[in-house]
């Protein structure tokens, strides 16, 4: 097991951005503590390997900070170099997860998630589909054909549907609150959408349902988005799961990947809460029950 982490490329916001950067560094410090030998540090994913899942132009855009008043405000940050840098080391450590994963069957990546993200532009606080970017490469480096991608953020993973809609041999399935952003949703190869305040039961019970079809895909690899943003009092969210409903919504998604005998790899995704700690904690639990359950 190894649990990718970057302290290098932290992203440098304006004083009272909402978005909380500062949870970074908690989660893989937390980690540190309890696993010290499985952390490792990410690379910086190269322009090439991002093109393979974005357009030309918009990387260029990104690179040259040309992007458009309306692109920067779609995305949700000001651009900067650290952004570009941030976002390249951000899919670079779901890049290293990929490759420890199909060698030695899972990896966590305690960073990226980032499923706003389409191929000609940035949404959401995401600058680049890690994820995507992942399945590209595995399929072109490593010879992966039919691959999954559970997504549990609580806002749908509208980037990664719309980027794989055509493409009948990835898999991706994400549950979601109805009422979230995006308020525009894409298709999924399968959406369940979830009513407000959704409880551990419901979310659980709607996730068992829905995961015999990720295993009737015939995945030869996992990807699991384990967005904590599902947890009740979350800015951003609108359900209602505990810490232990999260918890076994994750180890669902490990069960599964047990049972199938496939790689998984597991990247971050949202996490808001009010009170930040809390999804601090929720973040960190995700990849103790990754341990515990495939370690
Ligand atoms: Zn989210």
């Amino acid at each position: 097991m190894r649990l990718f982490y970057s302290d290098q490329d932290r992203l440098q916001l304006p004083e009272g951005h909402r978005f909380p950067a500062a949870k970074y560094p908690r989660i893989w410090q937390t980690l540190a503590v309890e696993h010290p030998t499985l952390l490792e540090h990410a690379p910086r994913a190269e322009w090439d390997e991002v093109a393979l899942a974005h357009d030309p132009l918009y990387l260029a855009d990104l690179e040259r900070g040309t992007l458009s008043t309306a692109a920067v405000r779609k995305l949700g940050f000001p651009w900067s170099e650290s952004l570009v840098n941030r976002s390249l080391r951000s899919v670079g450590g779901t890049l290293a997860a990929l490759k420890w994963a199909l060698i030695h069957g899972a990896a966590g990546h305690m960073a990226g998630g980032t499923h706003h993200a389409f191929a000609d532009r940035g949404e959401g606080y995401c600058v680049l589909n890690d994820i995507a970017v992942a399945i590209h490469v595995a399929r072109r480096h490593y010879n992966v054909g039919r691959i999954a991608v559970i997504d549990l953020d609580v806002h749908q993973g509208d980037g990664t549907a719309s980027m794989f809609r055509a493409d009948p041999t990835v898999f991706t399935l994400s549950l979601h609150g109805a009422k979230n952003y995006p308020f525009r949703k894409e298709q999924s190869a399968l959406d369940v959408p979830l009513d407000d305040q959704t409880s551990d039961d419901v979310y659980l019970a709607a996730l068992d349902a829905a995961l015999p079809a990720v295993a009737a895909h015939k995945p030869e690899l996992l990807f699991y988005q384990a967005g904590v943003d599902a947890l009740a009092g979350d800015r951003l969210g609108r359900l209602a799961l505990t810490h232990t409903g999260l918890m076994k919504r994750d180890a669902r998604v490990y069960a599964l990947a047990s049972t199938l005998r496939v790689p998984l790899v597991v990247t971050l995704g949202g996490g808001y809460h009010r009170n930040i700690e809390d999804s601090v904690v929720a973040h960190a639990n995700v990849y103790r029950c990754l341990v515990q359950a495939l370690g």
